[in-house]
């Protein structure tokens, strides 16, 4: 027995039609075939399972890599009134749960990949009928992804066990090596690869290298409203950045793997129950939470490779709401990127160089970065995206091939091991003890730069780090990379972007984006109570979106309510009336 999805969609989701593939993904779930979705975050992912685990018959597996993901995945799903539950080390109910799915009295059971390989688990899937195998984060299954996790590989016995039983596999970025790889591993056919554009339109990409980056950071967040992350490379950056922030005005957080589990815990918590908080954290965190509101994300150094910037900034506005990725990046990051590059192994050495040098192109462009990052994604999106910093505010790029070539030089005649201070002050003819001592002050670049070139050494030396044409070694030492000779000869023009004067006194973005609205204020106060009550994060009850929605119509009964996006019955049921009583009450 089945029901029709469109009326799940409408009664329980609250949305009047699928958006983007999800109509192709489901209907191939439905028709019991197997699948691969790649959809970027914020697609509705998690709805191309939750809606056939309604419309089927039986209860839907969900196979997710993170416990905390997973309890924010069922706390989401019940607020849409369907019935989920967690099977993981972590849970004290778990007799209850297994009773509750040999009753065949769940929607969803969400465990995690290491329990396919337990026989008592594989016996007690056999206790009832089974909708779909749904398995989230599918890239962990494939050496060629970026997050490769063995147990994984424990699945593909599992489902055989289970034949008839649809398999979903879902992920959030994969590369055409990779989606090969997810569809050999699970046992998927190759016509069951649906992949979803990987454009994120309402998140506006901004790149700039770093100079007081605790200044950056708090004129950057001053002007997000909403909560944000804000992701430092090491523990102690994330303890200093923090403590730098706390004095803005806003709740400020820290979280990594230093920290007690019970205060990282508690962090995290707070942080998805947050309209505006601020967390300072390393990269180990976000997989692990669903929170959609989520307005900016900044980087205080570089990523590991496109993939995760992508992947990382994607926690921004998943809800649809206009959102911020910001990177600050200096030539340092680079620098140590590839001298750990030199501990990698031989066989994966080229893969990684490239990964940096795509790295590389994106944060020194003067072109549009969306497209940069869709393009390395195999797309073919337009030159020019409207919302990104270099879309927004075109920069000047300036020649600078001379100064290049004269910091090359300066770095070649002095055998390769001095840092860019001790070059700058060889090219700008400074009698230094250091210069002096080492007889630079007899070399043919002794002091052959001009004011204005000295001005652009520093600057220059970050483009060419991060192009590969100079390395740095731990002490700074400056030698040459692989891109060295070719600028050096004259055969490859080096361009500098000048990042536009900033524009002050500008309007706050929310305040462009949202004028402000009263009513959707009074509403989120609402809201605010309402979860607050429940003891959920302001999101499970309505999303942004909705409210914005709900205060453009104005609704004053039910049926109006149900007309408006995100709002089905189980929370018309249970929010409706409290909600109704602000819209009433409304003279505006
Ligand atoms: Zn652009």
């Amino acid at each position: 027995m089945t029901a029709d999805p469109l009326d799940i969609l409408h009664a329980t989701f609250g949305f009047s039609g699928f958006r983007g593939v999800q109509a192709q993904v489901v209907g191939r779930v439905m028709a019991g075939l197997g699948t691969l979705a790649v959809m970027p975050t914020g697609a509705g992912k998690s709805l191309c399972y939750q809606l056939p685990a309604l419309a089927r018959t039986g209860t839907a597996v969900v196979i997710s890599p993170l416990i905390a993901l997973m309890h924010d995945q069922v706390r989401s799903a019940e607020g849409f009134g369907i019935k989920a539950a967690t099977l993981t080390s972590a849970d004290d109910d778990r007799a209850e749960t297994m009773r509750r799915f040999r009753d065949g009295d769940l929607d969803l059971l969400y465990v995690a990949p290491e329990r396919a390989s337990n026989e008592s688990f594989r016996n007690l899937l056999q206790a009832t009928e089974l909708s779909l195998f749904a398995i989230d984060e599918a890239h962990c299954v494939s050496e060629w992804g970026h997050d490769f996790r063995p147990d994984y590989r424990l699945l593909r016995p599992l489902l055989d066990r289970f034949p008839d039983v649809p398999r979903l596999a879902l992920t959030a970025t994969a590369d055409a090596h990779t989606r090969a790889d997810i569809l050999q591993q699970l046992g998927l056919p190759q016509d069951g690869l649906i992949v979803a554009g990987f454009d994120r339109p309402n998140i506006r990409y901004q790149i700039s290298p770093r100079d007081g980056l605790a200044q950056q950071l708090k004129a950057f967040i001053a002007d997000q409203p909403g909560a944000g992350i804000v992701y430092a490379p090491t523990r102690d950056a994330t303890d200093r950045i923090a403590t730098q922030l706390a004095g803005l005005g806003r709740s400020t957080r820290a979280y990594h793997a230093g920290l007690d589990p019970a205060v990282r815990q508690r962090n995290q918590r707070d942080f998805v129950a947050s309209e505006d908080m601020v967390m300072v954290a390393t990269i180990a965190f976000g997989m692990g939470i669903d929170k959609p509101d989520v307005r900016f994300v900044a980087h205080a150094g570089l990523p590991k490779s496109i993939e995760a910037y992508y992947q990382e900034t994607g926690r921004a506005g998943r809800d649809g709401e206009p959102a911020v990725a910001q990177l600050f990046w200096g030539a340092e990051d680079f620098a140590r990127a590839r001298r750990r590059l030199a501990e990698v192994d031989e066989t994966r050495m080229a893969g990684e160089r490239t990964r940096l040098a795509a790295l590389g192109m994106l944060v020194e462009t003067s072109d549009c970065r969306r497209a940069i990052l869709l393009r390395h994604f195999g797309e073919t999106p337009p030159t020019r995206c409207g919302n990104c910093d270099n879309c927004l505010s075109p920069p000047a790029t300036v020649d600078v091939t001379e100064v290049a070539r004269k910091l090359l030089s300066a770095a070649f005649r002095t055998e390769m091991r001095f840092g860019v201070g001790h070059l700058l002050d060889v090219l700008a003819g400074h009698d230094t003890e250091k210069v002096i001592a080492n007889n630079h002050n007899r070399l043919s670049v002794y002091g052959i730069a001009d004011e204005e070139e000295l001005k652009l050494v520093r600057p220059v030396a970050r483009v060419l780090i991060a192009r590969d044409a100079l390395r740095a070694d731990e002490y700074g030492g400056l030698s040459f990379g692989p891109s060295a000779r070719a600028i050096l000869k004259g055969e490859e023009p080096v361009g500098l972007v000048m990042a536009p004067k900033r524009e002050r006194k500008r309007k706050s973005r929310d305040a462009q984006e949202h004028p402000h609205d009263p009513l959707f204020e009074a509403l989120r106060a609402r809201r605010r109570e309402i979860a607050m009550a429940k003891g959920v994060p302001p999101y499970v009850v309505f999303h942004d979106s909705t409210l914005r929605e709900m205060a453009g119509l104005h609704p004053t009964t039910m049926a109006g309510l149900a007309q408006v996006t995100g709002v089905g019955e189980a929370k018309r049921e249970a929010y409706g009336e409290a909600f109704l009583e602000v819209l009433r009450g409304w003279q505006g």
